[in-house]
């Protein structure tokens, strides 16, 4: 238990949850959102109870992706702190995002304090009854938000997300030694954008971001390279419809990929 190693704070489970997954990258566009959101759908339909928290306070994405951006989250009858945010269901899985508490497009500039009091009510605040995983979407890089949930919560393992490229190796470096010191089981490397495969031409296979880099990041950590997530158009399109690819095309190569992901977590 790397908690009585370090002089950090006791980490307190949150009642009712078994496992807490979280998905981050060392810096932003890579990916990450999607392939928390992938990954949740993917655990839940495998018929696991699942939850999905959107901490990526500064681009809290989830509610677009998974078409909940009119919902509002009620809360639960009482007053104070007995009061519960009641997450959104959609596709199987319990969302709570940042998404729903701020007006579009507005920015978000909270610094330490409070980015670590939301978190604490997002994690202990919210009625996610019993799940079996809940997934948690961090925000890119290496700041408050990550720290504060490390030392808050036990978490079961921590994805690093990267793209192939070898430039965006530096940031997701970063992000696996923050990880290290705070103590966080790392479970693996997940390469997104690996190859483009062109819809017209299923056996065709481009390195449009080059290669190898999620073998490295993985190779110098042994650690496991969970999967490599093609570049596929249907993922751009679906997530803006609202519908992510692994409910509406579970026959894709991405939506293979994220079901062998969830397999291998669950
Ligand atoms: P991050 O959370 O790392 O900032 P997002 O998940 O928001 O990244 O993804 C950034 C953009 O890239 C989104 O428009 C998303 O639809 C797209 N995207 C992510 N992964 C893929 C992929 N494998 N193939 C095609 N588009 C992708």
């Amino acid at each position: 238990n790397s908690t009585s190693e370090n002089n950090f704070p006791e980490l307190k489970n949150i009642k009712g949850i078994k496992h807490i997954i979280a998905i981050s990258s060392g810096k932003g566009g890579v990916g990450k959102s999607t392939i928390a959101v992938n990954i949740a759908c993917s655990l839940a339909k495998l018929g696991l109870k699942t939850g999905l928290l959107d901490a990526d306070i500064y681009g809290p994405n989830t509610p677009s992706m998974l078409g909940v951006t009119e919902e509002n989250p009620k809360v639960t009858d009482g007053s104070g702190n007995d009061q519960r945010l009641i997450p959104i269901n959609k596709y199987g899985i319990s969302l709570v995002s940042m998404g729903f508490l701020i007006e579009e497009g507005q920015p978000v500039i909270w610094r330490g304090p409070m980015l670590n009091s939301i978190i604490k009510q997002f994690l202990y605040q919210v009625e996610w009854n019993n799940l079996d995983f809940l997934v948690i979407d961090l925000p890119p890089g290496t700041g408050d938000a990550q720290i504060s949930l490390s030392q808050s919560v036990p978490i079961s393992g921590a994805i690093v997300v990267t793209t192939p490229q070898k430039v965006s190796l530096q940031d997701a470096r970063r992000g696996l030694a923050m990880f290290k010191q705070l103590g966080v089981p790392l479970l693996g490397v997940v390469e997104n954008m690996s190859v483009f495969i062109p819809p017209d031409m299923p056996n065709k296979k481009y390195e449009i971001f080059g290669k190898g880099g999620g073998k490295i990041l993985a190779g110098e950590n042994n650690l496991p390279l969970l999967a490599q997530i093609p570049i596929e158009i249907e993922l751009v399109n679906d997530s803006n419809k609202g519908v992510p690819i692994s409910i509406s095309e579970p026959d894709k190569e991405s939506s293979i990929r994220f079901k062998e992901l969830a397999q291998l977590i669950k």
